[in-house]
């Protein structure tokens, strides 16, 4: 339901939380994060309100200057902390919203690859399926690309690898995502309400985006794959 990544400069597991709260008016059933902390992939997950993620993150941190955020509004699955995102697969977390309408297909596919699965969630079969491309050699970048090529549906997607403190990747289907830009920081919203404490500089993805974002900036790709052109746009929205 709600979508939130950072590449900043401090522990951003405050910030996603800060940013998710901004969220919360849309509603939601369960809430999670990821971080990569010298290059270790580690999330926490808990059901309810982000106030149990918060309690969690209190007696179990979760330290890293690179993350993803998300509060679920559980489509396929229960509200129970396994169903809830991120969801992670070997070196890989995503975070998701909206629908993987084939993923019945994905996932048998991916069971015939011999993957077991974790979780009821359509989201699921998107993170194994870009480990898969992992595992057979491609880079979390080309992993990505592979996986996006095949999702039916409508959604958004930002994902964050192992051993890569400066990548998030984003992808817009049909459900609204949006950059921030920092300075020297990168951010990833669902809406840009999220983003306003970090930042009021805003780069909507159009509909079949993808973005490979570094604290550097965003390289936007097209629903063809090739690099496009959109624009940073000065929103007003109080923080
Ligand atoms: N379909 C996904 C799930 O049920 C994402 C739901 C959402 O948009 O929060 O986990």
């Amino acid at each position: 339901c709600g979508i939130v990544g950072v590449l900043g400069n401090h522990q951003v597991a405050p910030l996603l939380i800060e940013a998710l709260k901004r969220l919360e008016y849309r509603g939601y059933d369960s809430a999670g994060i990821a971080t990569v902390n010298d290059g270790h992939l580690d999330r926490r997950r808990a059901t309810g309100k982000l106030v149990n993620l918060s309690d969690l993150l209190v007696h179990d941190p979760l330290a890293g200057k690179a993350g993803i955020g998300h509060t679920r509004w559980a489509t396929h699955g229960a509200a129970t902390v396994s169903n809830a995102h991120p969801h992670q697969a070997g070196p890989v977390a995503v975070v998701h919203n909206g629908i993987i309408e084939n993923f019945r297909e994905l996932r048998a596919e991916l069971a015939e690859a011999g993957f077991s699965f974790e979780s009821e969630t359509d989201t699921e079969t998107v993170a194994l399926m870009t480990r898969l491309h992992m595992e057979r050699g491609l880079s979390p970048i080309e992993a990505a690309r592979e996986t996006l090529g095949r999702l039916h549906g409508a959604f958004a997607l930002c994902f964050l690898f192992e051993g890569q403190d400066d990548l998030l990747i984003a992808a817009r289907k049909g459900s609204p995502l949006a950059i921030g830009h920092g300075n020297g920081e990168m951010f990833v919203g669902s809406d840009a309400i999220a983003l306003a404490p970090m930042t009021d500089r805003i780069t909507y993805l159009e509909e079949g985006d993808w973005a490979v974002i570094t604290r550097k900036g965003a390289e936007i790709f097209d629903a063809a794959g090739n690099r496009a052109n959109r624009a940073v746009t000065q929103i007003q929205i109080d923080a």
